[in-house]
């Protein structure tokens, strides 16, 4: 992408969506879910494909590990969203928020964009049992090497209150995540503040915020994280866009060596099925996807009871189908898979296009009418009923991916 400066970043987090806005043009603006409608028909409701989804589900346990919060701050969130956004003279950016506002259903008139986009949620979780629930995630800013923030570098910003309040007032539907970036003069005391405050996990995206987690100086965090149990969630694999700072070789998925080696429990989002990364572990490091690094660390039986992987964005129709038929095959994997919507994506438009998984095999063809039915009314349940029909095989996601609450509690070692 030449347009570097401009493509800044995604709290949407948004390799995946940006790569989809890139693909797919100017149509998608007008794609999405059928906003209006607010509870799914009662023919889909009733549907054989969705009793069967819940078979041997507990809703309890069932926690979307990856949900993103955003704002434009006209609550007084403190949430922004870099003014290039809202810009017409910044055409791409602009088209960028039409799509992520219109995939999450709100109005860009909407009397408040905070509000809207919670509500929005709400809305969709209501098609969901009881227990279930969603862990939203705060988003901080970019900083440089010597951590003064860096707004240049900051599309979006969600601070931890926002994310905390949102949670503590739906707390039967919400959780959520913190993100401190560890070069912050008070990083250690932000800790401690989210997890007195019940957030269940971290979150960084080490490319966009300029997080290099190789940093000596990140050291303490990382005790006081392993001390605490507190896992921490990590984009890896590619940016295509690039966001925010730039750095896409951060989100390489070897350097997640450095916090397993300090005893942290780690999360690597979307198992990093996304682009390539440089194989730094031979004598002439050369460019390999970067899932077949994330592969190598979970196939290491150091890290058996501390790496995870997210499912998040893996069925979009970006990733191969190498990686699709890899993560239904590795039954041994999936007690340490976990499922996340990666929302509001799942709502956007061109992101998810079932011919291709029907195409490899994954998909049965008469599931298709079906799923984008549901997406129509309501993403969240369409992910979630497509991650319970995707097949290699015989051979599919187990009930434990859906299990997910059992990481999220502290205190207790993961299964
Ligand atoms: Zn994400």
């Amino acid at each position: 992408m030449q347009r570097r400066h401009l493509l800044c970043c995604g709290a949407a987090a948004a390799g995946a969506l940006f790569t989809g806005l890139m693909a797919g043009g100017r149509a998608l603006a007008a794609a999405g879910p059928e906003c209006a409608a607010s509870t799914l028909p009662p023919a889909l409701r009733e549907h054989a494909l969705l009793a069967r989804c819940w078979e041997g589900l507990d809703p309890g346990q069932l926690w979307d590990v990856h949900t993103h919060l955003l704002g434009t701050g006209d609550s007084g969130s403190g949430c922004r969203i870099d003014p290039r956004m809202t810009q017409w003279w910044h055409p791409v950016e602009s088209l960028r928020r039409r799509v992520i506002l219109r995939g999450a259903c709100v109005a860009e008139d909407a009397p408040s964009i905070d509000r809207a986009y919670v509500q929005r949620l709400l809305q969709l979780a209501a098609d969901f049992p009881e227990g279930a629930r969603w862990m939203l995630y705060a988003f901080d800013e970019a900083l440089d090497e010597s951590g003064r923030p860096r707004p240049d570098w900051t599309c979006f910003h969600v601070p931890d209150h926002h994310a905390a309040g949102v949670a503590a007032r739906h707390a039967q539907r919400f959780a959520w995540v913190a993100s401190i970036h560890p070069l912050r003069e008070d990083a250690l005391a932000r800790l401690d503040a989210a997890l007195a405050g019940g957030a269940v996990a971290l979150k960084w995206l080490p490319g966009s915020m300029a997080i290099d987690l190789r940093d000596a100086r990140l050291r303490p965090f990382y005790d006081r994280l392993a001390a605490s149990r507190l896992p921490l969630i990590v984009h890896c694999g590619e940016e295509k866009a690039v966001p925010g700072a730039g750095r896409e070789d951060l989100g390489n998925p070897l350097l997640l060596r450095e916090p397993l080696r300090h005893g942290v429990r780690v999360v690597a989002a979307h198992c990093a099925s996304l682009g390539m990364a440089l194989d730094l572990e031979r004598p002439r490091p050369r460019p390999v996807p970067a899932f077949d690094l994330f592969a190598r660390l979970m196939d290491e039986p150091a890290w058996r009871g501390q790496l995870l992987g997210d499912v998040s964005a893996v069925f979009q129709f970006n990733r191969r189908a190498e990686v699709w038929q890899t993560l239904l095959r590795r039954q041994d994997w999936h007690d340490r898979l976990l499922h996340g919507s990666d929302y509001p994506l799942p709502g956007v438009g061109p992101l998810y296009r079932l011919g291709g998984l029907v195409r490899a095999g994954l998909l049965a063809e008469a599931d298709r009418p079906v799923l984008e039915a549901v997406r129509a009314h309501n993403p969240l349940l369409f992910d979630l009923l497509l991650k319970r029909r995707v097949r290699w095989r015989g051979q599919r996601l187990a009930d434990p991916v859906f299990a997910t609450r059992r990481h999220f509690e502290r205190g207790t070692a993961p299964a």
